[in-house]
């Protein structure tokens, strides 16, 4: 870099672009009085936006699922997208879209919240340290379940992060990373903000959607890539026990591609080091986010 200032951060906010500490909303906002609102994560890579078709869809659904119109096409959304990363200068990052439903009054009421907010920030996020990825992650299951189908339905990418952050305190408090959570069956769902998958074999193997999971962008791409490693792969249910004589397993997300998991519950998950399948798929999934994307 010269000896030019470093570029200042700005933050889209419902039409306009503010620098990042004069971007504000309203303490009247729902999404702040009741986490009311749906977001993204979404990844840049080498100046190109992975999959925005897909979180834009999921956006919208989870807004249409919570009655929440957002006041502006998917069209025009993505243009905002894009343009943060231009304005702050990303060609590798992590872009967070919300919409909550905007300023209304005290009450719980949504019809008194006349037009939703938006705001794009555009930066970059911190992975899990190197080293998990080529030593693999430790996880154990927490005591939080995670929320049912018919309570909240996790497909919801909602504001309303508090069951996934009950179980992070509980990962921080037993020094975990990352944790499993079970449905009020004793199922194996998902992570706090990542899915899981199992490999026994030539079978990949993850939860299905009605089970109530989000319908995660990279698990999708992943099963993708996997059907076309020629690996048998399924979605179905699984408890712990599967978890804990599977092969190899793995964690997906946007924020933290394909995580290897070498232990489960204190029990060693296949050699207790990240398998070939897993490997595998990780150079798979880079190749393709490197392969494709909206350009910035
Ligand atoms: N589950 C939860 C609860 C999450 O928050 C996330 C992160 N968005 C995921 C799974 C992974 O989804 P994606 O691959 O779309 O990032």
């Amino acid at each position: 870099m010269g000896g030019g200032a470093a570029l200042e951060r700005l933050v889209y906010v419902d039409g306009r672009f503010y620098p990042k500490d004069e971007a504000k909303v309203s303490v009247f906002d729902h999404g702040f009085l009741y986490g009311d609102g749906v977001f993204e994560g979404i990844r840049a890579y080498g100046g190109r936006i992975f999959r925005l078709g897909e979180h834009l869809r999921r956006l919208y659904d989870s807004a249409k699922a919570i009655m929440l119109e957002i006041p502006i096409d998917a069209g025009a959304m993505q243009e905002i997208v894009l343009e943060s990363c231009r304005r702050n200068g990303i060609r590798d990052g992590y872009i967070r879209l919300v919409v909550s439903r905007g300023q209304g009054d005290l009450g719980l009421d949504p019809r008194k919240c006349p037009r939703a907010t938006v705001v794009c920030i555009a930066g970059t996020i911190a992975l899990y340290p190197e080293e998990l990825y080529t030593q693999g992650m430790r996880v154990m299951t927490v005591a939080t379940r995670r929320n049912g189908v018919e309570h909240l339905n996790p497909r919801i990418k909602s504001l309303n992060y508090l069951n996934n952050i009950l179980a992070k305190v509980e990962a921080n408090q037993a020094g975990y990373a990352e944790v499993l959570m079970l449905n009020d069956q004793g199922l194996v769902v998902e992570c706090t903000a990542d899915n899981i998958f199992i490999v026994k074999g030539r079978r990949l193997m993850t939860p299905p959607l009605w089970l109530g999971i989000l319908d995660g962008i990279t698990r999708a791409a992943v099963m993708e890539l996997a059907a076309g490693a020629g690996l048998d792969v399924r979605e179905d249910v699984f408890t712990r026990l599967d978890v804990w004589t599977a092969d190899e397993c793995f964690l997906t997300g946007t924020a933290s591609e394909l995580v290897p998991v070498v232990e489960c519950d204190g029990r060693r998950i296949g050699a207790g080091r990240p398998g070939p399948i897993t490997a595998d798929l990780i150079g798979r999934y880079r190749a393709l986010y490197a392969g494709e994307g909206v350009e910035i």
